[in-house]
């Protein structure tokens, strides 16, 4: 029996606290939420950090013992301090798993990793979403079928900036016409980054069965390989 994923939820949580529509659909968070989901899985120990916590509480402790790392980010950006997004990237690079959330595409994090602007169109007025799957049979989308449609959330446009993806596995169409790339993977070094795009603050979207099951394959997408992080670098003699 293999053991089970190790996740830790990182949630900015500033939303929930001040706007009560928010905090209607998420009384105890975003992060909250999406834990209890993944633990509803059952293959996965969850734990969830925030923004105020010591350390934003991603310590180097913490880290060391996540598989997945999962963050979402929006109104904070620029409160994460540099010195645990260079701590995140570390990890990331060493083999931890990433799954970047919605507007989790502005986060340091993210920019770091992906070397560009990571920005976007956008419009916060009701569109109804459909996912279309433009990788059929891939892992993430195990359980899914050719489409995924939410009934109501914020538009993202394209283009968004960002490096062409090793795979892109889900294409959003908008009620306005729009199209946008919302599932995508990344390698970096002997990391595995997943960017999944639905999840804004102010609509149900992380109750949604389907966008759960999304993430809980992603979760099991980007957990390490147990020799992740065996490589070696430098000068060295023959072998013999
Ligand atoms: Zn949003």
């Amino acid at each position: 029996m293999t053991a089970n994923i190790r996740v830790t939820v990182w949630n900015e949580f500033q939303h929930e606290k001040t706007n009560a529509t928010v905090r209607a659909i998420y009384p105890e968070g975003m992060h909250t939420a999406i834990a209890n989901a993944l633990r509803g899985f059952g293959d996965m120990d969850v734990r969830t950090a925030t923004l105020d916590e010591p350390e934003h509480g991603l310590t180097d402790e913490i880290l060391k013992t996540t598989d997945v790392l999962i963050w979402w980010g929006h109104k904070a950006h620029d409160l994460v301090r540099d010195e645990v997004v260079a701590r995140v990237k570390k990890h990331a690079l060493a083999g931890m798993g990433l799954i970047v959330l919605h507007s989790g595409h502005a986060s340091k994090i993210f920019k770091a990793l992906m070397g560009t602007g990571c920005s976007l169109k956008w419009r916060e007025s009701n569109d109804r979403e459909i996912l279309w799957v433009t990788s059929p049979g891939h892992p993430i989308l195990q359980g899914i079928d050719d489409h995924v449609i939410i009934p109501v959330e914020e538009m993202y446009g394209e283009h968004f900036d960002v490096p062409e993806p090793d795979e892109t596995i889900l294409i959003s169409s908008f009620s306005g016409g729009e199209v946008f790339r919302s599932a995508l993977t990344y390698r970096r070094g002997a990391g595995r980054i997943f960017y999944f795009r639905p999840g804004h603050e102010s609509y149900p979207t992380y109750h949604h069965k389907e966008v759960q099951r999304i993430i809980a394959n992603g979760v099991r997408w980007a957990a390490p390989v147990s020799n992740s992080a065996a490589q070696t670098y430098g000068n060295r003699g023959p072998l013999p």
